[in-house]
């Protein structure tokens, strides 16, 4: 349920709203906009629809939500969010260009990618410690000692760390080293994660589950927001699709989709979308086309070399040509790269 508050509603109002909420057992969530407060309302249906808040001071409109997330809803919130980590953001007109290899896997690779991926513009480093491989056989990652890689190769350059929590047993410790937390696509519906990092205070970037429709991907937000954390990037990464000339389908009507359906920032991975380097660059054009708030890709000193997913990593040259392009359209349809002024 959203509680729509009158235009410059008084704060005794909203704080009795808040606390005839919390007698019937509901959790309240605001969200304040200039003139505008609209309180998001969870708690079980029965008490809701027993809630009588027509006619009390400052309430202008009771809505009841049908759909099965509220706090993520454009609805609940009409600005877009703007999550912003050490100085680069991420939504509204800041547009991210996160990229780094798919795994860490030495301090020269990392350092390496990281430089190259500063200099031609990037606004944070991407890199797996602990990867989802499909065959135990394959690398697994290099685990703490790849947390730390990363991190000193980010510090050194000046860029935000994005990386993924593989195991809630984990979270905190990936949280002592990484600047937003990665849900990747094969745990979007790990609730207990989606729980923790819920109660955490750190971004995270949220990728669409491989077979999840776009209203899953939005429950699965809004159980982080639930939490308590309102810094959530989705991630469109590529659908499960008949086709296998490319190993995901990029769903790029979600990403327009979603940009009308949530506030929060979507995102756009086309290395995973398609595993395969040469169409990288047409689908990161295509992801702004359609109103991305920024593009993650990957990017190896010596893809051929990779311990894992080389054929989509784009080289260091071939990241710098694309980030040249991506700053010239972003700059043309007014935003900015990271959100800083140019
Ligand atoms: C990744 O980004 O490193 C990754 C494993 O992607 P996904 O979860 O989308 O497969
Ligand atoms: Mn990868």
């Amino acid at each position: 349920m959203l509680i729509v508050m009158r235009d410059h509603a008084t704060q005794a109002e909203i704080d009795h709203v808040v606390s005839l909420l919390k007698e019937a057992g509901a959790e309240a969530h605001l969200s304040r906009g200039e003139v505008k407060t609209i309180i998001g309302v969870i708690g079980d249906r029965e008490t809701m629809y027993a809630l009588e808040l027509d006619g009390v001071p400052g309430v202008e409109q009771v809505i009841r939500v049908l759909k099965p997330y509220k706090l993520v809803s454009r609805d609940f919130q009409a600005e877009d969010t703007v999550i912003t980590v050490a100085g680069t953001s991420v939504g509204g007109t800041a547009f991210g260009l996160i990229a780094g290899p798919c795994s860490v896997e030495s301090p020269e690779q990392v350092m390496t990618t990281a430089r190259a991926v500063k200099a031609a513009g990037a606004t944070m480093l991407r890199g797996g410690a602990y990867k989802p491989r499909t065959s135990p056989y394959a690398f697994q990652g290099m685990g703490e000692a790849g947390l730390k890689l990363l991190r000193e190769a980010a510090d050194e350059v000046g860029l935000p760390v994005v990386t993924e929590v593989l195991d809630v047993r984990d979270a905190e410790k990936v949280a002592q080293y990484a600047d937003v937390l990665q849900v990747g696509a094969r745990n979007m519906q790990n609730f207990m994660m989606l729980e923790e990092l819920g109660r955490m205070r750190k971004p995270v970037l949220l990728k669409r589950g491989m077979s999840a429709t776009i209203e899953e991907l939005l429950s699965a937000a809004e159980y982080i927001l639930k939490g308590g954390n309102r810094e959530v990037i989705l991630c469109e990464r590529g659908i499960r699709t008949f086709e296998t000339y490319t190993r995901n389908t990029l769903d790029l009507a979600a990403v327009a989709a979603l940009r009308t359906l949530t506030h929060l920032p979507v995102i756009v991975d086309p290395s995973h979308a398609t595993g395969r380097r040469d169409l990288v660059a047409p689908l990161v054009n295509a992801a702004i086309a359609v109103g991305a708030n920024g593009v993650m890709v990957e990017v190896h000193p010596d893809p051929e070399h990779a311990r894992c997913d080389g054929p989509q990593s784009l080289t260091l040259d071939g990241f710098a040509s694309l980030a040249s392009m991506v700053e010239a359209r972003v700059r043309a349809e007014g935003r900015v790269l990271g959100g800083a002024a140019a």
